[in-house]
Formats: C-alpha cells, structure tokens, sequence
C-alpha cells in the first residue's frame, strides 16, 4: 500500500478528523498542544466504565482486582514502551507538569541546599522552569540556564564550522554546587532534538543527575531510558493519542528511593499511626490517591496503537511532512521560520538533507513541530484568519516566555504534526497563509 493510502486508512481511526469546521475541512495541526484519540483508546475507556469500573488495589471483589489488574497491566506496558528496567521504575501522575514538579520538589527537599543549583535550558516549556522557580522561592536554590544559538539549538551542540557538536561545553556551566540537570528532549517551539545522551554522559561525569523532558519527543520516537541513561523522564499521555489526565514519570529505582514522598494520602501508605507513618514500596510511594485508572488503560491502548504502526513509520512519515511544510513555507515571501533550518530535517529516507556543514548531528535533527511569523503580521491574527479557514494551529508563547524573550518576539504561529497529518493538509496551510498574508 502507499503511503498516503495508509495514512488515509490510519486517519478513519480517528473520527473527528473527518469534522468540519466554519464548513471547512477541519486540518488540525496542533498536535504538539495534544494529539486526536483513536477510536481503540476511546473504545477501551468506555468499555471500562461500563463493565469493569471498580477503584483499585482495595477491593477483594471481583470487579476491584479486574480494574486492578488493567491499572498494572498499563504500568507494565509503559514500561516496556520506554524500556525501564523495571516496574517500580514507573510512576503514574497527571502528566509531564505533574511528574516535574514531583522531582522538582522532592529532589529540592532531600538533596539540594540553599546556593545549589539546577541548569535547564533556554528554550524549557514553563513547566520545567517554574517548578524549578517555586523551589527557588521556598528554599533558596538557583536556577541557571543554558543558552541557545539563534537558529534554536543548545549552544553545547551547536554545529558551527568551527566546533564539533559535543556536550563538553555544558561542563562551563557546571559548579560544585549543581545538583541536578533538567532539559527537554525536544523543543515544544522549535522542534529541535537536543543531544540528551551528550549532556548526561557529561553530567554523569560530575555524579549530577539528568531529568528529561520527554513530552515533545515520546509520541515521535522511539525513547529507551536505559541506553539514554537518563535518571528522570516525564511525559503525557494525551499528547500521543492516549487520554488526558494521565503522564508518567520515569525514575531510577536509585533514586526514586532516595526521595521522599511528593503528596500524602492513601495508596501511598504502608502503616499509619498518630506517631509515625511509613511508605508504600515503589512506585506507590509517590501516588497519593485514587490514581486515573480509566485513563491509564486508555494508555494502554495508546501505545498499542503506536506499536500497531511502529515508530520506523512514525518518525519517517513526520520528518517528511516537516520537511515538506519547511519547504513549501519558505516559498512564501517574508517567511520567518525558527529553530533549526531545513539542512537538519531528515528526508524521507531518514538521512539528513546535505547541509554543507560539518558533522551535523542526528540527534540535533528537528522534530515535527514548524513555529513561524510572516512579516509583521501579528501571529494571533495569523492563527484566527487560519482558525476560519478551518486550519487549528496554535499561536502565542507556547508556554515559553523566556525563549520568546531570546529570539526577541512575542510570539509565533505552530503547525506540529502527527502520524496522521498529509502534505495534502499542509498545501491547505501554505495556501490559507498565502491568502491571509494578502489582506495585510
Ligand atoms: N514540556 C513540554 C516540552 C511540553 O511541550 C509540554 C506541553 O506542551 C509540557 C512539558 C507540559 O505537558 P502537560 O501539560 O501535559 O503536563
């Protein structure tokens, strides 16, 4: 089958891509903010409600263990998904906000003092900033970041004639007194890949743990933490077709030992008395509560969905509209793209496109996200001229103030793509651009 048959076919999994919108052909290309559900992970979800719902780990009836044994199955799924070594490795939260802001403050708490330092990068979503911040207000840590070049890159792995891409230069950043490191795996505004394997390999050399901001790069990629050597890796399931209200965070049993609990209540309990109280065992000690069980079968069934297609064609079928969209953009006068330039998109045979510069990188590849401004035309009057013709892309800050504040804009316009996008609905972009660009 072709290609384009089969992503048609994949697209009737996906009932609300067929709707319409101001009587346009809904074109959705803001899938970075969070993708579409297929029909198996709505299925599933329903059918949970309806036959099986129960609250987990405390009934001894029937219906109690079936829920329960759907909420571990997911675990174990997950687990494989993102090859964690074991289950206790797997920490269910509300997504990737949720799972930072676990780290951030138990971390803080039992391993950070006033004066020590976490790095994170220029181009972090807010949410891996501001629970950064908030430990800073209450415990007096220091928040350092790592600058980008102007084509939106880690200036560690930036590719200039005149330096290899390396992550020794991290090294300048880091003190005796960082403690920990939390970086995005991919730009959720530029779409640039970052070398996190680079930059924990460095600072593993100085004992210092990595987070990874998996929420850009687990629905486009193969992730496996083990050969990444990350310590910490936190994503959501709504942005890769798996429901809202569900995200994990990935921890090295090391050092989800070492942390203390991040919220109390029950589930996270083992014994508790007005003197003292003890923990759950791994990972319970860290969800506090009911967790979203419904929604963690739904994930279940999300990776599932991505197994079915397989991550070869996935990422293959993204590059190749990212690629198509970078080029079919920059044909339209006064076109700004930023992030990486199309010389690091991999065509569709999964190479790079010759770049004329030295030793480019694959893990310094842009992902599929396009974020641009046309002249002086005002992104937000961009994306609602956009909006009435039917096209949903997203428009703004993106949840990254300090990265507009560098590339000295207030915003941007947002195509992000997933498995199911064509080059059909990115001529359908181009052309709405071209339209509105004429009435400025
Ligand atoms: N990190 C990145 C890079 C993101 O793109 C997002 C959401 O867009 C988040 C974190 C936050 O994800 P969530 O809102 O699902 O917690």
């Amino acid at each position: 089958m072709e290609l384009c048959d089969y992503i048609n076919k994949v697209r009737e999994d996906f009932p609300i891509l067929s709707r319409e919108v101001y009587g346009k052909p809904l074109v959705y290309l803001d899938n970075a903010a969070t993708t579409q559900k297929p029909l198996c992970v709505l299925d599933a979800m329903r059918d949970e409600y309806l036959n099986v719902n129960a609250n987990v780990h405390r009934g001894v009836h029937y219906l109690s263990q079936q829920a329960t044994d759907l909420h571990e199955a997911a675990r174990e799924k997950v687990r494989g998904f993102i090859n964690a070594g074991k289950i206790e490795e797997i920490v269910f939260t509300r997504g990737t906000t949720e799972a930072i802001n676990l780290v951030a403050s138990s971390f803080c708490e039992s391993q950070m003092q006033p004066g020590d330092e976490v790095i994170v990068t220029e181009m972090e979503h807010h949410s891996n900033i501001v629970p950064w911040q908030l430990q800073a207000m209450k415990r007096g840590i220091v928040v350092k970041h790592l600058p980008i070049t102007d084509d939106g890159r880690l200036v560690c792995s930036s590719t200039s004639e005149a330096a290899e891409p390396s992550g020794d230069d991290i090294e300048t950043y880091i003190t005796e007194r960082t403690k920990i490191i939390s970086v995005a795996h991919v730009s959720n505004v530029l779409g640039t890949v970052n070398p996190v394997e680079e930059i924990i390999k460095t600072a593993h050399k100085h004992g210092i743990p990595v987070l990874v901001d998996g929420a850009q790069s687990a629905p486009h990629f193969k992730v496996d933490v083990q050969a990444m050597d990350c310590d910490f890796f936190a994503f959501s399931g709504h942005k890769m077709y798996g429901p809202t209200g569900i995200g994990v965070l990935y921890g090295k049993e090391d050092w989800l030992e070492k942390l203390p609990p991040y919220q109390g209540g029950g589930e996270m309990i083992d014994k508790v008395t007005w003197e003292k109280t003890t923990f759950e065992r791994l990972p319970f000690k860290f969800e506090a509560g009911t967790p979203d069980y419904v929604a963690t079968h739904g994930l279940t069934k999300a990776i599932e969905y991505i197994d079915s297609i397989g991550f070869d064609m996935i990422q293959a079928h993204e590059q190749e509209l990212t690629r198509y969209c970078m080029e079919q953009l920059m044909t339209i006068p006064d076109m700004h793209i930023y992030g990486p330039q199309l010389s690091t998109v991999r065509s569709a045979k999964g190479r790079l496109l010759p770049t004329g510069r030295k030793n480019c990188q694959l893990s310094t590849v842009k992902d599929a996200v396009v974020s641009f401004n046309v002249g002086n035309i005002h992104h937000l009057d961009m994306g609602t001229l956009l909006d009435r013709l039917g096209i949903a892309v997203r428009t703004g800050q993106h949840c990254a103030q300090p990265l507009m504040d560098r590339l000295g804009i207030s915003g941007t316009v947002r195509a992000s793509f997933a498995l199911y996008n064509t080059k059909q609905e990115i001529d359908i972009l181009v052309a709405g651009i071209r339209r509105v660009a004429q009435m400025f």
